[in-house]
């Protein structure tokens, strides 16, 4: 049997609506896979695209970021989607910098903006065909 692709869905409350909509051109592919997703993130994806399967641990702030660090380190994803706002600073900026370490740590393809996502839900498309 084919395993799913397992994905992580981040976005800082400016980027949300661009994230709802990139799910929305993706949903095809997006149904196949097993998606993790930080609280408020995973709320709106869910609401707005109801047909996938989104299982949401804690909001970004309160520790949601670091769960999805620990399923990096647990070698339990296969891409991150952190849609980060480029223009206000964050009191949790330093989540941003933890995870990206990590992703970079475990070379697990991470994707900060819309066009990057599109490569990296490519690459995962690829390989799950390959399989
Ligand atoms: P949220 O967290 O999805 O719960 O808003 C995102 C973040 O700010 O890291």
């Amino acid at each position: 049997m084919m395993l799913k692709n397992r994905l992580a869905l981040i976005a800082h409350d400016s980027r949300k609506d661009l994230l709802v909509a990139w799910v929305g051109r993706h949903a095809e592919h997006l149904e196949n896979m097993a998606i993790v997703a930080t609280g408020t993130t995973g709320q709106r994806i869910s609401k707005a695209h109801p047909h996938l399967s989104v299982r949401s641990v804690k909001s970004g702030p309160l520790g949601g970021d670091q769960q999805i660090g620990a399923l990096i380190a647990e070698g339990a994803l296969d891409a991150l989607i952190f849609f980060v706002d480029p223009l206000s600073p964050m009191p949790h900026d330093v989540d941003v910098k933890a995870l990206t370490r990590l992703a970079i740590v475990y070379d697990l393809p991470m994707a900060c903006s819309p066009s990057t996502a599109d490569a990296v839900l490519l690459h995962l498309v690829a390989g799950a065909e390959e399989a």
